[in-house]
């Protein structure tokens, strides 16, 4: 892992600051890319903010592919346009062990750079527009239990708090989890 790397979790406030706009694309934003790809693929997440590997930049990557090997990198993305409301069933490693619904939109027109600074524009929808909007969120600070009542997320706590007692026995399959 590179230095000062450290995957953040809720509710530490650095996972609340506003990244900064990538200027340089040099090898350390590569190298940085792809240690977060790493991270990403070994916590079987599909997308993953540079801010939650305490890196307060506008780098994403992500994979919603099934095969797990078409990953994605987008540097200082932005939602031209938005369309439709889908509603998303959604956990994060940010915050671990809370899984729930939020209402995302359903295509987005994504407009980014890629790694080596060009401009990249990209209709998407699905898990991908779910997926970007998700990381995009930390790019602003923001995390999907945002969009969550406290009531809601109050009882999200004290169910899990729950199903821990009950059974220390993972549950069976795979989960995929939005990071
Ligand atoms: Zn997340």
């Amino acid at each position: 892992m590179l230095k000062d790397m450290e995957l953040l979790q809720f509710p530490d406030e650095r996972l609340r600051r506003v990244s900064q706009p990538v200027e340089k694309f040099d090898e350390d934003l590569k190298l940085l890319s792809k240690e977060m790809l790493k991270i990403m693929y070994q916590s079987m997440g599909i997308g993953l903010a540079a801010p939650q590997v305490n890196k307060p930049i506008r780098l994403i990557v992500l994979d919603v592919s099934e095969t797990r090997n078409k990953p994605m990198t987008f540097v200082n993305p932005n939602l031209e346009k938005v369309e439709g409301i889908v509603d998303s069933s959604e956990g994060c490693l940010s915050v671990p062990e809370i899984r729930t619904t939020v209402q995302r939109h359903k295509k987005i027109l994504l407009s980014a750079q890629n790694i080596d600074g060009s401009e990249i524009k990209i209709e998407a929808d699905d898990l991908l527009s779910i997926c970007v909007q998700h990381e995009i969120d930390h790019l602003d600070g923001k995390l999907f239990i945002d969009y969550v009542s406290s009531v809601k997320l109050q009882r999200l706590r004290k169910k899990i708090a729950k199903q821990k007692k009950l059974t220390t026995e993972k549950p069976k399959g795979t989960t995929v989890k939005i990071v």
